[in-house]
Parts: structure tokens; sequence; C-alpha cells
């Protein structure tokens, strides 16, 4: 599977767009650029067939709508994050003053923990990493795991937010992800790529004790 990166928005958000030999690729967490991300992947790699999310927040689901519309992609999302994704309209308004036509938001799957999403020739394993929303996974396909907002380089996902637990996202961390190898090269939902033996070596904040941590 390839992987290509745009890094968008304000908030920089990395949005991946899988592709290999299937005729459709699959696009991560699209937001931003709507317009961007539907021509370029139709006229330089391939159409979008797919629309997989790490979670429901609106910055990782912003372009959702539009390339629905568009592509008529299915829209999979782990059931616990559906609700963020119903509401990402009036954030989008609240915050940045964007707005989102909601209109054919239909969830059509939810990710399971282990399942196994095969896409041409490749197998993409879905893994429930909670904490930083109920909700939250992370894709494993080979050696790459795209990582949302639960494991950046040198950083972790906020769990302040509504809904977000911190010890559950360090023992998804800890239990879920770091076993899967110090090989496996991540791709955050913001900022660079690591690999997770980067992370487990040089990551402060998994060194750190829940008391440390501000966790009770
Ligand atoms: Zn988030
Ligand atoms: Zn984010």
């Amino acid at each position: 599977m390839e992987i290509i990166t745009w890094t968008l928005g304000p908030m920089a958000n990395n949005v991946y767009l899988l592709v290999n030999d299937y005729e459709k690729s699959i696009v991560v967490d699209p937001a931003w650029e709507d317009e961007f991300i539907v021509q370029e992947s139709e006229g330089k790699h391939k159409p979008i067939g797919l629309i997989l999310l790490t979670h429901g927040h609106f910055d990782h689901c912003l372009s959702v709508p539009y390339i629905k519309e568009k592509t008529g992609a299915e829209i999979w999302i782990h059931e616990k994050d559906e609700e963020y994704l119903q509401r990402i309209s009036e954030k989008a308004r609240s915050e940045f003053g964007i707005d989102i036509p909601m209109k054919d938001i239909k969830v059509e799957k939810n990710l399971t923990d282990s399942e196994i999403i095969k896409w041409g020739d490749d197998e993409i394993k879905v893994i429930h990493t909670p904490g930083h929303t109920p909700g939250g996974v992370c894709f494993l396909m080979d050696k790459i795991l795209i990582t949302g907002d639960t494991l950046f380089a040198g950083s972790v996902g906020r769990w302040d937010l509504t809904g977000g637990d911190g010890k559950q996202l360090f023992k998804s961390i800890k239990e879920r992800i770091l076993p899967l190898g110090d090989d496996i090269k991540i791709y955050p939902g913001h900022g660079p790529e690591s690999t997770i033996g980067n992370e487990r070596k040089h990551n402060q904040l998994l060194k750190m004790s829940e008391a440390e941590l501000g966790l009770y």
C-alpha cells in the first residue's frame, strides 16, 4: 500500500491517501481542502472509494460531506465516535466560521477492534485505541500504523477534551500500540512521522507516572 500525505488546514492535519493496485483509493481523516483532496486523488492517484476515520473530531472529518457527495465513498467510523461526526458542522461554524452542509452524512459501517479491512491485495487492521476519544482507532497495514490523535512523534493526543480519558489513552498506547514492534512506522494525525521504537525510547510522556501526568 502506498501512502500519500497531505498536510492541510490551520491545524496542520495530516490527510492520508492509501493507494494500491485496486481501482479506488482510501482517504483517512479528510479535512479542510475538500476540492483539493478529490481533484488530487482523481487526477494523480485513484478516485476515493472509502473514507476511514480515526476519530470523530471535526478537524479530521470536515471534508467528509463533500467527498461523500462527489464520490459516493462509504464512511466508516467506530460507533462511539459517530455522534462527534454528526456535530462537525456546528463545531466548524462556531470555531472557524466555516459552513459545512451536513446533508447525506450517513455512516455505512462501524469499525470494530481487530477487524480486517480488505482492499485489493492489501489488508488493514483496525485497532481500537480509546482515550483521546471513546471511539478512536488506529489503522495497521504491514509496517505502517496510522495513529490519528492517539500517538504523535514526541507527544500523545489530548485527553482533556469532551469524552477524553487520560488513563485510557496511556493504556491504549502501552497495551495496544507499543507491543506492535519497534520497527512499525507511525503516521500521526498531526506532525511528522516516527516509529514505535523512537516513541518507546524517547517520548517523555510515555515515561511519566500517572501522578506526574495528573491522572488519578
Ligand atoms: Zn482529535
Ligand atoms: Zn486532530
